[in-house]
């Protein structure tokens, strides 16, 4: 995406934060040396918060005061398609975009593999590095005697996409703030240069639930600002954190939710429904492309943008490269809301299909997040 007050891509952050750190073959792309005082850092917190969108952050600025108060005077930066956990992860861990790093949605078709690829549960039988073969920036700063850390829950520790995405880090697992907190801080002592990064994932289940902006939604958004604050206290005198996010949301009605399971027409000649309700891969049966495609659009129409797999790659919704081994990964259709609406499947998902928040699509609300930059010794008192 570029467009007048975006900042770079999410792909950007972790080769800039290795950059800081001198590894080589990492290069400084959001110009992060501009916005630290970067003589000599030997310490990068990475803090990424699920479902953090810069809209969200910037209206709901009295919940998060250290998060807006860091955000004033600066530019979001953007995520890329779609919107969603697994795909942003994997463009931060790989410096790339889904065309590239193959993680092309929440969940995906894989030739060769039966069914769809759940990228969050991923599926025993599926090696991580055929689907995701690229180096991640971890394994470079890793290679470079930098001590390179993964804060983030036990349950995520060796999981599929944590080594297609993220590999070449040791896993402290942590579950609590004060465990994140007292892990970082133990991540960051000792000599030589450390690189951490640290995931937080309550933000996006609540607003899921309950709805971004809601009671619940900035109860938590304090609960994150507060663990900056702690991380931020914990940076060494050469340290600098960084906070970021994989993604906004939107909360969608239940009157703008199309529901598959209960529209036969949408689902003739269609094999598989990837994605999610904001971010649909209709994968089509032998032959039937064009009329899923036909079919969608009249159905959708005013409401979606329904693409051709070809056209939303020439496009460049996959990014500038798509390599042949992902193209069969996308949908032979995309199906993408332009406003507040959702294609759920009430039969198939019933959990998903009564969500409050969404993401997935190419909106400012989910695209855009905040690149937050902030060195140690100040906010300590
Ligand atoms: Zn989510």
């Amino acid at each position: 995406v570029t467009q007048p007050g975006v900042a770079g891509s999410l792909a950007g952050v972790l080769p800039s934060a290795a950059a800081l750190l001198s590894v080589p073959g990492c290069t400084d792309v959001l110009g992060l040396t501009d916005r630290v005082d970067a003589v000599g850092v030997r310490g990068v917190v990475v803090l990424l918060v699920d479902g953090l969108g810069w809209q969200l952050l910037c209206e709901h600025a009295a919940s998060a005061p250290l998060l807006s108060g860091l955000a004033e005077g600066t530019a979001p930066i953007a995520v890329g398609f779609p919107s969603t956990t697994a795909t942003s992860l994997a463009s931060l861990g790989t410096g790339t975009l889904s065309g590239q790093h193959g993680i092309v949605g929440y969940t995906f078709a894989l030739p060769g593999h039966d069914g769809l690829l759940n990228a969050l549960r991923w599926d025993a039988a599926v090696d991580p590095l055929d689907v995701q073969p690229l180096p991640t920036v971890l394994e470079a700063a890793s290679a470079d005697g930098v001590r390179v850390s993964h804060v983030g829950p036990r349950a995520f520790e060796g999981s599929g996409l944590t080594r297609a995405a993220l590999r070449g880090a040791c896993y402290p697992g942590a579950e609590t703030l004060g465990e994140v907190v007292a892990a970082t801080a133990a991540s960051l002592s000792g000599p030589g240069r450390a690189l951490t990064y640290v995931y937080t994932g309550d933000l996006d289940n609540v607003g899921h639930v309950k709805g971004c902006g809601s009671l619940g939604w900035r109860a938590q958004l304090e609960h994150v600002d507060l663990l900056a604050r702690h991380l931020r206290a914990e940076l060494p005198p050469d340290g600098v954190l960084l906070v970021t996010a994989d993604h906004g949301m939107v909360d969608v009605d239940t009157a703008n939710r199309v529901d598959f399971d209960l529209e036969p027409e949408l689902q003739r000649g269609v094999l598989m429904l990837g994605g999610e309700p904001r971010a649909r891969h209709v994968y089509a049966q032998a032959g039937a492309a064009g009329e899923v495609l036909a079919v969608w659009q009249g159905r959708l129409g005013g409401g979606f943008d329904v693409l051709a797999r070809q056209d939303a790659v020439d496009a460049g919704w996959f990014g500038p490269l798509v390599s042949e081994e992902v193209l069969p990964r996308i949908g032979d259709v995309l199906a993408v809301p332009r406003g507040a609406a959702a294609l759920v499947a009430s039969r198939s998902h019933p959990r998903e299909a009564r969500l409050v928040g969404y993401h997935g699509s190419r909106t400012e609300e989910e695209v855009l997040v905040p690149l937050l930059v902030t060195a140690a010794g100040r906010g300590r008192r």
